[in-house]
């Protein structure tokens, strides 16, 4: 015979049952995923200090492509772009008929390929040097695992590349939650 009403459950039971359901929500929300603003796509380095052979230009390029690294140096972020003839990747200069300004080709968890279009670049730049260096800028940031968006961001492709030539706070935030 089954009694009409169950029996009351203990109140402590009830209390961790409770306590697990908050402690699962903390959980998930500590390891899980990235957060709503976050913009990255995980196609890139494995960690943020990159190496990349030591290149060699013209002034026109060599200036601005320097400076690109040592814009995401200065950033609040474990981003560390440096020249090391040990790296096997490169950054190669030169007209393609392609027409992207640049491209990031991912060829291991350390080793990158960018390849700067001069052909599409000096046609379209109006301020040749800060449009060199938001190019690369941006590139660098797909190396760092970033991917595009539409806000204030170097990795957004309606960015004014003559003028934006530095990691947003956006993009900062990004790299510092990626890795
Ligand atoms: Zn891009």
């Amino acid at each position: 015979m089954e009694p009409l009403h169950p029996p009351a459950r203990k109140p402590t039971r009830r209390i961790f049952r409770s306590l697990a359901v908050v402690l699962a929500a903390a959980l998930a929300v500590a390891s899980g995923a990235a957060p709503a603003a976050a913009h990255w796509n995980g196609t890139g380095q494995d960690i943020a200090r990159i190496a990349v052979e030591p290149y060699s230009y013209n002034d026109t390029w060599q200036k601005p492509m320097n400076k690109a690294l040592s814009n995401w140096n200065a950033t609040s972020s474990p981003a560390h772009l440096y020249k090391s003839s040990l790296s096997g990747s490169t950054i190669t200069v030169k007209s393609y008929s392609n027409t992207f300004y640049g491209r990031y080709t991912r060829c291991g968890g350390s080793c990158l390929y960018i390849k700067l279009n001069t052909r599409t670049i000096n046609r379209d730049a109006s301020n040749h040097a800060n449009f060199v260096t938001s190019v690369l800028v941006h590139e660098f940031g797909h190396a760092l695992n970033l991917a595009h968006n539409s806000s204030t961001s170097i990795m957004s492709n309606s960015r004014n590349r003559n003028s934006m030539t530095k990691p947003q706070a956006h993009d900062v935030s990004d790299v510092n939650a990626y890795y």
